[in-house]
């Protein structure tokens, strides 16, 4: 995800651009469009950057600041990233310290988790987590803006300000999106040792007549939140394969063959078992966790 050649590139540009700024003595280093540049990084601090009100980074100085949360005790700065958000500067930093964290270890009770068009996901618990739906309802809002910048002259400065709401409107729907992530990774780590996911290909699903609501629920980004969440809160996480967990009967083991999206109630033809089939898809995966873990499982698995 991270190149490192390119970050370089792009330190290696912003310096030129300084020092050719401190040659003329004007032309500030211009801010790259969206999509080309929105971030860059001071990769090494030899002293603490950091006071209590101010950043002081190479080449910019001492910046006044909101320190969201103090640097911990034992941690030194070792990189700070720049980034440019629709609602201002942040500086984003990476600390560095000697402890060592073990690795989490299956212990507990175990849930498994499916995530759905339907339903947001469903929980091996039977319960349902409904999908959130606010990139639908701030999507009406986002329209009429757009509508209103196509009425706008090119770069005007009307056309800037109805930009900057479209800007702060995307930040918007994205800290929404992340927040119910985060709530919702918190909730599933309530009382368990283990969570098991499906260990999705989501390329696939990202194109077609589905790609809105398959980016609207963006479950990739759900998994990391899930896997970091977990891994804070010390509770075993592992993905697990995931064909045909939709066709396969969590009681028996049977293959049931395919569901068609509209089917929401999983039967099964041998034993009769009959449960929400999400809920069924999510039953499996927590099996297949447990027998990837090396646990004990109830049904044999794979047919
Ligand atoms: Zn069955």
């Amino acid at each position: 995800m991270f190149n490192l050649k390119y970050c370089v590139l792009a330190l290696k540009r912003l310096d030129k651009a300084f020092k050719f700024m401190m040659e003329r003595g004007f032309g500030f280093p211009r801010f790259k469009k969206t999509g080309q540049y929105r971030s860059f990084v001071f990769p090494q601090f030899k002293s603490n950057p950091v006071t209590g009100f101010q950043i002081k980074l190479p080449k910019i100085g001492a910046m006044p600041m909101n320190l969201h949360r103090p640097i911990p005790e034992g941690f030194v700065v070792k990189q700070v990233r720049v980034i440019s958000k629709a609602s201002g500067w942040y500086a984003q930093l990476i600390l560095q310290s000697d402890v060592s964290v073990p690795d989490v270890m299956p212990h507990g009770n175990s849930i498994g988790i499916d995530v759905g068009l339907k339903k947001f996901l469903a929980v091996s618990n039977g319960q349902l987590v409904e999908r959130p739906r606010f990139f639908n309802s701030l999507q009406s809002e986002l329209r009429w803006l757009q509508r209103k910048l196509k009425n706008k002259t090119a770069y005007s400065a009307n056309y800037r300000k109805v930009q900057q709401k479209i800007r702060r409107l995307h930040e918007r729907i994205y800290d929404t999106r992340k927040q119910f992530h985060i709530n919702t990774a918190h909730a599933l780590c309530d009382g368990v040792g283990m969570v098991f996911a499906e260990d999705l290909k989501l390329r696939a699903t990202s194109r077609g007549m589905l790609a809105k609501h398959c980016l609207d629920a963006a479950w990739g980004s759900f998994l990391e939140i899930l896997s970091w969440v977990c891994w804070k809160r010390g509770v075993y996480f592992a993905k697990v394969n995931p064909n045909g967990t939709s066709q396969t009967c969590p009681q028996c083991g049977t293959h049931t063959g395919k569901k068609k999206l509209s089917e929401r109630v999983h039967v099964c033809h041998e034993c009769g078992y009959t449960t929400d089939r999400d809920v069924a898809a999510a039953m499996v995966v927590e099996q297949r966790g447990l027998a990837a873990a090396g646990l004990a499982s109830l049904a044999c698995l794979w047919r």
